[in-house]
């Protein structure tokens, strides 16, 4: 791999690439395999992407593969719908697991014989103790647990009741199986964490085969032992859980000896990331759905108009580091730009309609005028738009009394109309609040195209749609779903919602070719990148904001910030 293809293709020196290139160096590893380990319990959000990119990016770069496996060792919280649509975020997102597409449930049988053989080993009992015993017996971080009376029952006796409790004899909540490590350890999760409990849930995948399920910790090195995953490569709130994780494949007759990584999760300003809080947000009616397009969800982000390129791009550019740090939204808006600004083409639409008559053109004649689809690329062709004497510009393009700056239409004042000609602003009609409604122009006939013959220039240049074509259209703004950096920082997190976070257009005039538009991202000249979203009907498109033009983060940079 070339330094530039290292460059794109991912971040090289990041401490997780430097550990997987040491150990291949050095002959620890052969074959990379890493996996990503969702819980079927909610939707994919952009923090999961991170470790998508990272889990795939890393087993692509070296050669080697990465997994699909979904930890559903609690049925109570997951569902098939989930797996499903797990599954093809990851596909859209642009990622292959192959044939390695696994379930912690395809492990529980050997999961539940190596159960066993703990017991027999005397390093795991069973305990009757309630789950608030339990937690009062676990100490603190400043004193040590206490022993649970069931701790020295005869291996014998444990067995039989580990055996009684996968048969179902008991009520969910009387028994646990808990491994026997130690309960004055400084770390809690070796003060004989539980390993298997009662649940009387139905299981996506098995059904009611089993009465008991293994916890996090007992399933998930072990899956990657099974699995030959090398390389477990998990979030922050995993390091204190990883002596555990050593101890257990340490202690178990395991295939292989994996070992996990910690890195920072994703935290995004102006976002949620938990599944917690992005449940109360779609039941609490906040969002229209787990696919609102101001969600940080894949399938919100998908709605929305963001290209798959532009999260992976985003993923790779955040890096990964041990430092928890909170990532500001510009730079994932300034990667969707990037990734929009070569492949959409450009459209001329006017979202808040102020009407101009062009009083020196001929009632009734039209012209068709040529506009570039995409000055970026050649290939992409061009269009004819019509132009005649109604059109429509944006409210925002006209101030009567306007400061010196203002470059755009006022009375007295000449500008460009995009691909089209020079007018000049005559006059001014308003509504009885003083609200313009009308504008009067002139237009230069020796300017068509958007250049005048003598020479003269014009400062401004803006967007119109001509009134006798226009197609009316839904436009949707989106904005930050909370208006301050870190929600809920002092107080319930949804006291701190954007009441702005979504504006709808309901006026919008696009350009004709937009009338049964294709399903890709555009770019309304001047304005910013938008989608169709599904819920067009036809002859009248909605359109999605993907993301506004102005690039916020590009002057964040240049000012050095
Ligand atoms: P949540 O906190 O949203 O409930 P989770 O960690 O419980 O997320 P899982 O389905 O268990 O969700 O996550 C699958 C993988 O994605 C895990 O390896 C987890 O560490 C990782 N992950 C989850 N959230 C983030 C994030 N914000 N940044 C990076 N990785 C994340
Ligand atoms: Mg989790």
């Amino acid at each position: 791999m070339t330094v530039a293809e290292a460059e794109r293709d991912g971040a090289p020196g990041d401490f997780v690439r430097a550990i997987v290139g040491g150990d291949i160096a050095a002959g620890r590893t052969r074959d990379v395999v890493t996996r990503f380990p969702p819980e079927p319990n909610g939707y994919l959000h952009i923090g999961h992407a991170k470790s998508i990119v990272l889990n795939f990016g890393v087993a692509g770069e070296f050669g080697g593969r990465c997994h699909l496996r979904f930890d559903d060792t609690n049925p109570v919280k997951e569902e098939t719908a989930f797996i499903d649509s797990i599954q093809a975020d990851v596909r859209w997102l642009g990622y292959d697991w192959g044939e390695h597409l696994h379930f912690a449930s395809d492990h529980f049988d050997r999961l539940y014989e190596w159960a066993e053989h703990l017991v027999r080993e005397g390093k795991a009992y069973v305990d009757d103790s309630s789950a608030d015993e339990i937690r009062a017996m676990r100490g603190t971080l400043t004193e040590p647990g206490t022993e649970s009376p069931c701790r020295d029952r005869p291996a014998a006796e444990s067995l039989d009741l580990l055996r009684r409790m996968r048969a179902g004899e008991f009520e969910e909540g009387a028994r646990v199986l808990r491994a026997r490590i130690d309960m004055t350890s400084g770390n809690i999760n070796l003060r004989d964490p539980v390993l298997y409990r009662i649940l009387r849930a139905s299981h996506p995948r098995t059904g009611e085969t089993w009465r008991i399920y293994p916890t996090y910790d007992f399933a998930h090195g072990q899956s990657d032992a099974i699995e030959g995953v090398t390389h477990s490569l998990c979030t922050l709130e995993f390091a204190d859980h990883r002596p555990l994780y050593d101890w257990l494949i340490d202690n178990l007759p395991v295939p292989a000896r994996p070992r996990q990584y910690e890195f920072a999760r994703l935290n995004l300003a102006h976002t949620v990331l938990s599944k917690r809080r992005l449940i109360r947000l779609v039941e609490g009616g906040h969002v229209a759905g787990w696919d609102d397009p101001r969600m940080p969800t894949l399938a919100g982000l998908r709605r929305r108009g963001v290209p798959p390129a532009a999260i992976r791009d985003f993923a790779r550019r955040i890096g990964v580091a041990r430092a928890d740090n909170l990532v500001d939204p510009a730079l994932f808006d300034h990667c969707i730009r990037d990734a929009l600004n070569d492949t959409a083409e450009r459209r001329l639409a006017v979202l808040r309609p102020l009407k101009v008559v062009i009083e020196n053109w001929p009632e009734g004649r039209i012209e068709m005028l040529p506009a570039r689809n995409n000055p970026n690329d050649p290939d992409a062709g061009s269009r004819e738009i019509p132009f005649g004497r109604e059109i429509w510009v944006e409210r925002d393009d006209f101030m009567e009394d306007p400061p010196r700056k203002f470059h755009r239409l006022a009375p007295g004042r000449e500008v460009r109309l995009r691909y089209a000609y020079f007018v000049t602003c005559t006059g001014v009609e308003k509504d009885e609040t003083g609200e313009p409604v009308l504008l009067r122009c002139t237009y230069d006939p020796a300017t068509r195209g958007g250049d005048a013959p003598d020479g003269r220039k014009v400062r401004g240049t803006v967007h119109w749609v001509s009134a006798a074509h226009a197609v009316p259209a839904e436009v949707r703004l989106y904005d930050h779903l909370f208006s301050v950096p870190e929600p809920g920082a002092d107080d319930d997190f949804l006291d701190d919602l954007n009441p702005d976070s979504l504006v709808v257009l309901d006026d919008c005039m696009l350009e004709p070719s937009l009338a049964d538009p294709a399903d890709a991202p555009v770019q309304f000249e001047r304005q910013g990148y938008f989608r169709p979203d599904p819920d067009s009907r036809a002859g009248r498109p909605v359109f999605n904001r993907v993301v506004a033009l102005r690039d916020s983060w590009a002057k964040i940079q240049a000012k050095g910030g």
